[in-house]
């Protein structure tokens, strides 16, 4: 049977959420990616689609009625801040954050719909928002709202929730700490040495869910080969915990020359994790996989980074 297309996002609407050409997460993000990806010539393999729209119920899955009308009213006016001074306000940013969103829902009806064998949505992966607040460039949750998603939709309790952005995935950690269905294994930056200053290896789980999360740190400076020891335990933690659904959070700020990040990777870690969870996906959840781009800010490495997550997903890993 002829394999299924990886389903890959792009439009105008996704490269609205940006928040101008002085900030890190700046508008070239896009193009860095989808110009290197088209450079390899995936042919059948690939499907670019079409962005896609979040309702404000779809977005009140996770968020607070309260925070969605605070971010609605300050992309009237665009002025200040939406956090403590990352996040900056504009003219749309309540559009484009619900965009951000639309398209993480979109490729997940994809998916479960069968029509992609896999999907991967590059401005996706906004994990640091929390339900009530902004946090680190990050507006609206498109990570958080997936997981509520796939429970009312589809029905999904058990989902797994990888992160390998440089950063710690608090805004998806902190809100579900006390549920034992999600399962979160977040490699990071030590949070002594970089925002958000969380995921000690000791935060595995509130109440409930004690000990079924894992946290694992690296040091500034940590290159392959620590990532490769931490991926390890990641593989333990999923073959012990099989998901029925695999989100992977794959910010590419995590490689050696990120402008604001000190881990010292390559986009091989980024291969060797994303091929690891398809085969571990094939095995235990009909090959659901879906990529979410996160953080990146040296737009070489995004390039990098994203198109060996999406080889990852085109391969096949039983051929
Ligand atoms: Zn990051």
């Amino acid at each position: 049977m002829k394999t299924k297309p990886v389903f890959v996002y792009k439009g105008d609407a996704l490269t609205k959420y940006n928040f101008g050409q002085e900030h890190p997460f700046g508008p070239e993000r896009h193009a860095a990616f989808h110009d290197k990806l088209e450079r390899l010539s995936l042919g059948a393999s690939l499907h670019i689609a079409p962005p896609s729209r979040a309702t404000v119920d779809q977005l009140a899955l996770f968020h607070t009625s309260s925070y969605i009308d605070l971010v609605s009213r300050a992309s009237e006016d665009g002025k200040g801040f939406l956090d403590h001074g990352d996040t900056p306000a504009f003219i749309g940013v309540f559009e484009a954050a619900s965009d951000v969103v639309g398209t993480t829902l979109a490729a997940i009806d994809a998916i479960m719909h069968g029509q992609a064998h896999r999907a991967f949505s590059p401005i996706g992966g906004l994990h640091h928002a929390r339900r009530d607040k902004a946090g680190g460039f990050c507006v609206f949750n498109d990570c958080g709202v997936a997981i509520h998603y796939l429970r009312e939709n589809y029905g999904i309790q058990r989902i797994l929730y990888v992160d390998i952005d440089a950063h710690h995935g608090d805004g998806v950690f902190y809100d579900f700490e006390d549920d034992a269905e999600l399962l979160f294994a977040d490699i990071h930056q030590d949070g002594n040495t970089l925002y958000p200053g969380t995921g000690a290896s000791n935060e595995t789980g509130i109440g409930d869910a004690v000990n079924t999360k894992i946290n694992l740190s690296l040091p500034p400076g940590a290159t392959d080969n620590e990532f490769t020891e931490a991926w390890s335990q990641v593989e333990n933690y999923v073959m012990d915990n099989p998901p029925e659904f695999i989100i992977l959070q794959c910010g590419a700020d995590s490689l050696a020359g990120d402008p604001i990040t000190q881990l010292m990777l390559t986009e091989a870690s980024h291969r060797m994790a994303a091929s690891s969870l398809c085969q571990m996906a094939d095995r235990y959840c009909k090959g659901r996989v879906l990529g979410l781009g996160g953080g990146g800010y040296n737009l070489l490495n995004i390039a990098k980074a994203w198109t060996q997550v999406i080889e990852a997903f085109v391969v096949d890993p039983k051929s």
